[in-house]
């Protein structure tokens, strides 16, 4: 059966920072940019889904954070074309300013990364299982 929410779907919502199941615009809580909220807004999908569930993201902007902004800047210091000084202000300044940028799209790429995986446990693929059928295959 063809999901009704496809994955190229999930990763152009993901990645705009909607909600992969509706597509709705309502992770945060308006006017507080930096909670997401508990389920979606628009359709109910549960964004918490666990307590430890914002250590992926967190990883994630992580790992970001040194492919863009880091070893950038590392390579133009190790090529001279920044003297030592420049980096380490760069490299200060990058590491803790892109994360802050970087944190709500971190926490919906996250989300998308998971419904990637595993498409079938959105709401809006979900349909009735056979008896003998496993809702993970
Ligand atoms: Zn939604």
């Amino acid at each position: 059966m063809k999901p009704k929410v496809t994955r190229l779907q999930i990763a152009a919502r993901g990645l705009a920072n909607r909600c992969p199941n509706c597509g709705g615009r309502a992770l945060f809580v308006p006017g507080r940019p930096f909670t997401l909220r508990p389920v979606c807004g628009e359709c109910g999908l549960v964004l918490e889904r666990d307590e430890g569930g914002f250590l992926g993201a967190m990883s994630l902007n992580y790992g970001v954070t040194v492919c863009l902004i880091l070893l950038p800047i590392l390579l133009a210091y190790l090529f001279g074309w920044i003297g030592g000084a420049t980096a380490a202000v760069a490299a200060g300044v990058g590491a803790v300013l892109f994360p802050v940028l970087f944190y709500r799209s971190s926490r919906s790429w996250w989300l998308m990364n998971y419904y990637l995986v595993l498409p079938q446990h959105l709401p809006a693929n979900q349909r009735r299982l056979a008896a003998d059928e496993d809702a993970n295959t």
